[in-house]
C-alpha cells in the first residue's frame, strides 16, 4: 500500500479513536437525529454545487462547508456518524452516476477521517475558548472566525499531506498554494457566519429557521454559480468566434469575417476604398527558397498593411499572399495617399528569414487595386461587386508592371 494511502487510513483510525474518547460524549438524543438528518440532506443536495471554478489562480468553492457547526453541536462521535453517513451517500451516487475515481473507495475513509477530525478540533476549540469569547464583544462571531480559519486549514494540511505522499505535489510552492493562496478571507467569513447561525439555530432547536437558511444559502450559491457558467459560456464562446474569424498564420481577419463585414456595410451608407493587395510573384519567393520563408513575407506583409491601418480601417487576409483593405469614412485622395504610403515603405525594404542555416534578406513588392464609392443601400454597387472591380483594378496593375496602384473612384466627376 502507498505512503498516500496509509496516511489515509491513520486519519480514519484517528477520527475512530477521537470519538470514542468517553469522557466528551455528547448525548446523541432525539435533537441529534433531527440535525443528522437535516445535515444529510443539505449537505447531499450541496454536493452538486461542490464544483470549484478556477480563474487563474484563484479558487472559488461554492459550496459552504458545514463542518464547523455540527461537529460543534454533536462532538466528535456525532460528527462520525454524520460523516460516514454523508459520504456513503456520495460514494453510492457517484458509483451510480460513475463518477467515481478508481480509488474513491479509500477516498471515502479519507474524508471521513479528515472531515471528523475537522469537527472535532471545532469542538474543543470552541469549547476552550467558549467563556472567553462570551466576555468580548461580539465574542461568539469571532470565535466560529477563528474556529473556522482553524478547521480549513487543518483540512487543507491534510490535503497538502496526502498529495505530498502521492506526488501530486511536488514542491513547496504548490503545498503554500493549496494552503494559503485559495482561500479568501470573505471565504472564511461566509463560512463562520453562516455556521455561528446554524449552531445558534440548532441549540434553540429552530428546525424551520434552519431550514430556511440552509435552502438561502443554496439558492445564493445556485445563482452564483450559473452566473459564472454563464459567463465562463461567454467567455468560450467569444473565443471561439475569435478563433473563426481569424487568419492562423497572420491574425488578421480571415475570408469569412470579411463576407460577413461585407454585408453589413453595404447597408452603412459609409464612404468606402476597397482595395485589393496581392504581393508580387511570390511564386517565385517559394520556389527560390520555400514555404516557410514564403510564409514569413506573408506575415511581413501582413504587418506592413497593419501598421498602415487608420482606427475604422479593417484589413483581411483574402487569399494566400492576397490581402484586402476597407478604408473607410476618407475621401478618395486620402484613401489613395494612404497606398502609396504603404507602396513606399515597400519600396527598398526587405524580411530577414532563416533559409539553410543562414539569415538571408528577400526583397518583394506588391500591387494594389482601389475602388472607391459610397455603400449606399440603394446604390447599385454593393461591396461584393466593389470587391470585384478592386480585383480587376489589381489585375490592371499586374499588367502594367506590378508595385503599383490602378484606382477607380465611382464618385469621381
Ligand atoms: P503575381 O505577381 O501575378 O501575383 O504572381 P504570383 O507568383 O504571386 O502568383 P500567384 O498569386 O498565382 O501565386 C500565389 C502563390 O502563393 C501560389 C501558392 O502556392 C502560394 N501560397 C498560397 N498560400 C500560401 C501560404 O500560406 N504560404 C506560402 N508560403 N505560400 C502560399
Ligand atoms: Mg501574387
Ligand atoms: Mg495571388
Amino acid at each position: 500500500m502507498s505512503k498516500a494511502r496509509v496516511f489515509d487510513i491513520s486519519l480514519f483510525i484517528a477520527s475512530l479513536a477521537i470519538a470514542f474518547i468517553p469522557a466528551h460524549a455528547v448525548v446523541l438524543d432525539g435533537s441529534y437525529m433531527q440535525a443528522l438528518l437535516l445535515y444529510t440532506i443539505f449537505s447531499s443536495i450541496y454536493f452538486q454545487l461542490r464544483i470549484v471554478t478556477r480563474s487563474g489562480n484563484s479558487t472559488i468553492d461554492y459550496a459552504i462547508s458545514y463542518t464547523s457547526s455540527f461537529g460543534i453541536f454533536a462532538g466528535p462521535l456525532g460528527t462520525l456518524i454524520f460523516e460516514t453517513v454523508y459520504r456513503s451517500i456520495v460514494f453510492i451516487y457517484k458509483k451510480k452516476t460513475k463518477t467515481a475515481d478508481p480509488g474513491e473507495f479509500l477516498d471515502t475513509f479519507y474524508n471521513i477521517g479528515s472531515f471528523t477530525l475537522g469537527g472535532s478540533a471545532a469542538y474543543y476549540l470552541y469549547t476552550l475558548l467558549k467563556p472567553l469569547a462570551d466576555r468580548l464583544p461580539l465574542g461568539y462571531w469571532l470565535l466560529f472566525l477563528l474556529v473556522v480559519c482553524v478547521t480549513t486549514l487543518l483540512s487543507s494540511a491534510f490535503l497538502v499531506i496526502t498529495f505530498a505522499l502521492s506526488g501530486d505535489i511536488k514542491t513547496r510552492r504548490e503545498a503554500e498554494n493549496l494552503l494559503f493562496r485559495s482561500r479568501s478571507l470573505l471565504d472564511f467569513c461566509k463560512v463562520a457566519l453562516t455556521n455561528a447561525l446554524l449552531l445558534r439555530l440548532l441549540q434553540m432547536e429552530k428546525w424551520e429557521m434552519l431550514i430556511a437558511l440552509f435552502l438561502l444559502n443554496y439558492i445564493v450559491s445556485l445563482s452564483f454559480y450559473s452566473k459564472s457558467q454563464s459567463a465562463q459560456h461567454k467567455y468560450e464562446r467569444d473565443k471561439f468566434e475569435q478563433m473563426a474569424y481569424r487568419d492562423f498564420l497572420t491574425g488578421t481577419y480571415n475570408r469569412a469575417h470579411m463576407d460577413k463585414m461585407m454585408k453589413e456595410l453595404n447597408q452603412s451608407g459609409e464612404y468606402i476604398g476597397i482595395v485589393v493587395a496581392d504581393i508580387d510573384r511570390f511564386k517565385k519567393i517559394n520556389d527560390s527558397y520555400n514555404h516557410a520563408v514564403g510564409d514569413r513575407v506573408i506575415v511581413h506583409f501582413a504587418d506592413t498593411l497593419e501598421r498602415h491601418l487608420q482606427p475604422e480601417d479593417i484589413l483581411f487576409r483574402s487569399g494566400g499572399e492576397e490581402f484586402t483593405l476597407f478604408l473607410r469614412n476618407k475621401t478618395f485622395e486620402e484613401c489613395k495617399v494612404q497606398i502609396e504610403e504603404i507602396l513606399d515603405s515597400l519600396h527598398g525594404n526587405s524580411v530577414s528569414a532563416e533559409y539553410e542555416e543562414q539569415t538571408i534578406s528577400v526583397p518583394y513588392s506588391a500591387s494594389f487595386g482601389l475602388y472607391y464609392y459610397k455603400a449606399d443601400p440603394g446604390h447599385k454597387t454593393s461591396m461584393e461587386k466593389g470587391y470585384v472591380y478592386a480585383d480587376q483594378l489589381l489585375l490592371e496593375s499586374k499588367k502594367l508592371g506590378r508595385n503599383r496602384l490602378s484606382y477607380r473612384n465611382d464618385l469621381g466627376a
